[in-house]
């Protein structure tokens, strides 16, 4: 029989409760226990949603309060002493790394945190110190939900990160040199040490997580799957039996790793989205080894087309029997949201197209039984699923001629500026008139809780538009009044309108659909909810120009217009997965294009436009695919803003720091101004910026925007003189890292005052 299995489930729960429970712990509102029966009672609520569904392998441990590799950092031990030696609270010690802290006599910043592959969450970083030493925490995690789960009746197949790939998304602590995979030796007692208690409790599969095998591996992290394995895998019947997921990739150009996985009991691999590598791995598999064919897609909320998965786990059993081969989610389902019953103002017609995480369980256990017991076990479901890919296929939602006639008439030329970069930037510092070191922000200031309630009463129809417009006028007018007494030099609206920076695009849009419920986590308890591309897309009328036009009429300093750009847009979105992602990308251009030639229009002088995704659509590995990448999403950004004269400035900003290996992206597109994330990062990353002759300006952000913590004029000072060992002080802007928008005002006007006192002190000196 051929089970059915998911990789992983949402933790957030129906409603964001884990937010909110996480969030009012940190606030102080709810107490310790509190919080831990919360998680405690998601746990158990979304393992029930897998048994009732009947779903065969049940993960646990997939949960974490705040994120997945932050509890293999405590489980292990990884915690730098900068967090332990204030003896606190464990939990308090995993939120002390994960967002930072700064309360009663500790003062300690957050763990680096960044993207998970190419999705859009974002993982904590663990920091080895040169002496790392690794100890299996008491009453490990894994163990506690193998039991919590079994207590509840339900038998689990714990997941935990694989020690290759926990030390390959690692790094050397601060002021540490150590390169983590050499410690590999050193880390594989403490998962001796858990797989034992796993299988003394009670678990007879283990579900171990390599995604790192997607990667382009050095070979010294190639060469460590061998030891790990014969290890982890020669503990015979004191262990229990191993799966070993990979996803997000192929795993073609490692094969040869799979040699040295042969004691593993299962491997996993995506499907969905590499189909092609199927036959390689079922060649590389042991004798007895059985495939997991991840087939329902755990990053887009596409309904699963039933009949090609089904022709994939088929061609499968083909090769190795229905005993040697488990129907999978792709992914951990994480990247998608609860469920689509939470929905109730979708359209009829779009909403048949869709699967959510709780509909997705109900999916690999169709396809199950479709392969195990023949399709007419499940024919209903079946002729159900064709109809449904048949009314998408050719509804009038996903296609529209003006679109397509639009994009046939783009030009080269339409991708670039008027001038280059020095006769622009001449031009702009005669239009715009800043002075050295202007200081600015990315764009939000603090949504606070009443903006949120405004916005709430507008949805529901209880406030007008008249009055909703005026309180969006009268926050833009306190945003100026606060950055005129901060003394900023580049002002900006303070996007109080957003709910999202793509999803109020996508609902101003059309080819969109949008969510009311459709969360995501991105970090910690930060979610997003990515509207929908089901169609074509394009303006049909100015989407912010308005709320800047107001904000220029009332302001004394150059005011920024904020966009988000064409990459981030899609990304951020969930896309189409019938349309080549470059053609929407391109249809999202057209229509920011119309939109920053609109602001220039209306008095905008300065234009961000913002791209915190361009990085992580990076397909994994180099080579071909990755420049044709490059080539398509540097386009799509250049379409969106050349239609400006060469006094108008554009800016873009990005939020991660590992920009090395993307340099010439940023590069080509041609930016005037670009800011960074960086505050968490070494400066010395920014000696590409000189070694490859960067012209143009650039602000390193100055501080984490991440966590509550005030960084004090001296830190900042000490960071804006590390960056003029690389930068030269009439390219430098001063910024934050990112938004201010989950900041309150206290820490936000506090950092700000020390980042602006900060510039001043450094424009007195050159
Ligand atoms: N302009 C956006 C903001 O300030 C940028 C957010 C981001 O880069 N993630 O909120
Ligand atoms: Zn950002």
């Amino acid at each position: 029989m051929v089970q059915s299995s998911v990789l992983g489930f949402p933790r957030m729960g129906k409603l964001r409760d884990l937010k909110k429970a996480t969030e009012a712990y940190w606030g102080g509102k709810i107490s310790r226990d509190d919080l831990l029966a919360e998680g405690k009672r998601l746990r158990l609520e979304h393992w029930n949603l897998q048994k009732n569904a009947g779903v065969d392998a049940i993960p646990s441990n997939d949960f974490a309060f705040y994120d997945q590799v932050l509890d293999h950092i405590q489980l292990f031990g990884v915690i730098p002493e900068r967090y332990s030696k204030y003896n606190l609270d464990p939990l308090d010690t995993y939120f002390a790394m994960g967002r930072g802290l700064q309360k009663e006599g500790v003062d300690v910043p957050a763990l680096e945190m960044v993207k998970w592959f190419d999705s859009n969450y974002h993982y904590v970083k663990p920091a080895l110190a040169d002496n790392q030493v690794f100890k299996l925490a008491s009453d490990p995690k894994p163990v506690r939900e193998f039991l919590e789960a079994k207590a509840a009746g339900i038998v689990t197949r714990p997941v935990v990160l694989g020690p290759v790939s926990f030390l390959v998304l690692a790094k050397a602590d601060r002021g540490a040199s150590v390169n983590p995979i050499t410690k590999l030796a050193d880390l594989l007692p403490a998962y001796v040490e858990l797989l034992k208690q796993l299988k003394a409790a009670g678990a007879e599969d283990v579900q171990i997580d390599e995604p790192v095998l997607v990667f382009d591996l050095s070979a010294e992290a190639k060469a460590a799957f061998k030891p790990a394995y014969e290890q982890l895998g020669s503990l015979g019947a004191s262990a229990p039996r191993l799966t070993l997921a990979t996803y997000f990739g192929d795993i073609v150009h490692n094969i040869e790793v799979l040699s040295s996985l042969q004691s593993l009991h299962a491997i996993h691999v995506d499907l969905v989205r590499n189909p092609e590598q199927l036959d390689t791995v079922v060649a590389a598999l042991g004798p007895k080894q059985t495939l997991s064919a991840g087939v329902v897609d755990g990053r887009n909320i596409w309904k699963t087309n039933f009949k090609n998965a089904i022709e994939k786990v088929e061609a499968a059993i083909q090769k190795l029997g229905k005993d040697r081969v488990i129907v999978a989610t792709s992914s951990s389902l994480l990247h998608v949201p609860h469920t689509l019953d939470s929905e109730k103002g979708l359209d009829a017609e779009v909403r048949d197209w869709f699967s959510f995480a709780v509909q997705k369980l109900a999916e690999v256990v169709v396809i199950a039984k479709a392969v195990t017991e023949g399709p007419a076990a499940v024919s209903a479901e079946l002729e159900a699923n064709a109809k449904s890919m048949q009314s998408r296929a050719t509804s009038k939602r996903t296609n529209d001629p003006a679109v397509k006639a639009r994009q046939a008439a783009v030009t080269a030329e339409m991708h670039n500026r008027i001038s280059a970069f020095p006769t622009r930037i001449a031009a702009q510092t005669e239009h715009i008139k800043l002075p050295l070191f202007p200081t600015t922000t990315i764009g939000s200031f603090p949504q606070t809780q009443n903006i949120r309630r405004v916005r709430n009463q507008f949805t529901k129809g209880e406030i007008t538009p008249e009055e909703y417009e005026k309180f969006i006028e009268n926050e833009i007018k306190d945003v100026v009044k606060i950055q005129e007494e901060l003394d900023l030099d580049v002002f900006v609206h303070g996007e109080p309108e957003r709910n999202d920076m793509v999803q109020y695009f996508g609902e101003r849009l059309t080819g969109y659909v949008f969510t009311t419920h459709a969360w995501v986590q991105s970090y910690g308890s930060r979610c997003v909810r990515p509207p929908i591309i089901v169609g074509d897309v394009s303006r049909p009328a100015p989407m912010t120009v308005k709320e800047s036009k107001y904000a220029v009429s009332i302001s004394q300093k150059p005011m920024k217009g904020m966009l988000t750009g064409p990459i981030t847009c899609l990304r951020w979105s969930f896309p189409r997965d019938d349309v080549h992602q470059s053609v929407q990308a391109q249809q999202l251009a057209l229509a920011l294009r119309d939109e920053v030639v609109d602001l220039e229009a209306a008095g905008v002088k300065v234009i961000q436009v913002d791209e915190p995704a361009l990085r992580e659509g990076l397909p994994l590995r180099t080579g071909a695919e990755r420049e044709k990448y490059i080539k398509w999403a540097v386009e799509a950004f250049k379409l969106s803003t050349a239609g400006v004269a060469d006094t108008t400035q554009i800016h873009s900003h990005f939020c991660y720091s590992e920009f090395q290996d993307f340099f010439h992206a940023i590069a080509a597109l041609d930016t005037d101004v670009l800011s960074i994330e960086n505050s968490k990062s070494d400066a010395k990353l920014l000696k590409v910026f000189v070694d490859e002759k960067f012209a143009a300006q650039i602000g390193p952000g100055v501080y984490d925007i991440h966590s509550p913590r005030i960084p004090s004029e001296q830190e900042i000072k000490d960071r804006v003189e590390e960056m003029l060992a690389h930068l030269s002080p009439d390219q430098l802007w001063i910024n934050p890292d990112c938004g201010l928008k989950t900041r309150a005002w206290p820490e936000t006007k506090a950092a700000l005052t020390n980042m602006v006192q900060a510039a001043k002190y450094f424009r007195q000196k050159y």
